[in-house]
């Protein structure tokens, strides 16, 4: 269950903390920091999970799936350049952590999850929460055409290749983020569409993500 209880004095300043050690690590907008220090990582997580929730780390979430690491958010987040009222595409939105910052960055947020049992509890919590965030079941490497063309479009799962359904969904101007390789390790990259047919494209460091699966992600039987 998720850790139902309010966001006390205590929770706040170990969030401070964790702002400090994101920022120290290299995170430098502020309005990345401040929506971190906004958004109560532990009501996303299991009661057990409490006490880490302000650590820098990875953490389970139900159905083999994982929250990010606040850094590794934090630096998808910086890339991504949202602005207010942008209207963005979250595939993976596993707890709905990444999906809170982004909308306490201003954005329109739209995320997709492909686990059922994660998509109706995570819908249910965000709502809750009174979130506007619209979340959505199916395969997100299929991007989410009825509400496409998208501003900026982030992946929170490790792909194989650029799928091109999320290519073709972007804004010409408009920015994906995307962590690409194989399934140890992946490059996070920024891919940038500046016409109808022509795309640019700049890679970042090293991350570990959980595989995103699909039809342009990893074919398993999982
Ligand atoms: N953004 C999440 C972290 C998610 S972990 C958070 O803030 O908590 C990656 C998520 O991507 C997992 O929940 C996984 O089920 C999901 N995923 C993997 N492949 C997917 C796909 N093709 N479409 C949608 N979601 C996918």
């Amino acid at each position: 269950m998720p850790d139902s209880t309010p966001d006390s004095f205590r929770h706040q300043g170990l969030r401070q903390q964790l702002v400090e050690e994101v920022r120290k690590k290299g995170i430098r907008d502020v309005r990345v920091l401040a929506a971190l220090g906004r958004v109560p990582r532990h009501a996303f997580l299991d009661n057990v999970f409490t006490e880490l929730a302000y650590t820098d780390q990875a953490m389970p979430i139900g159905s083999g799936q994982t929250i990010s690491q606040p850094y590794t958010v934090a630096f998808q987040t910086e890339l991504l350049g949202v602005e207010e009222r942008m209207k963005v595409l979250e595939v993976g939105t596993g707890s709905g952590y990444q999906a809170c910052i982004l909308e306490e960055m201003g954005a329109r947020v739209f995320s997709i999850e492909r686990q059922r049992a994660l998509f109706h509890a995570t819908r249910d919590r965000l709502k809750e929460m009174g979130r506007k965030i619209k979340v959505f079941f199916g395969d997100g490497t299929l991007g989410l055409p009825a509400f496409a063309p998208f501003d900026r479009i982030l992946v929170t799962a490790g792909a194989p290749s650029v799928p091109e359904a999320l290519l073709e969904q972007l804004k010409i101007g408009g920015w994906l983020v995307i962590p690409v390789g194989n399934e140890e390790i992946q490059k996070m990259m920024r891919i940038i569409r500046i016409s109808e047919s022509e795309v640019e494209s700049e890679t970042f460091e090293d991350f570990r993500f959980v595989p995103l699966l699909g039809q342009e992600g990893w074919r398993a039987i999982r």
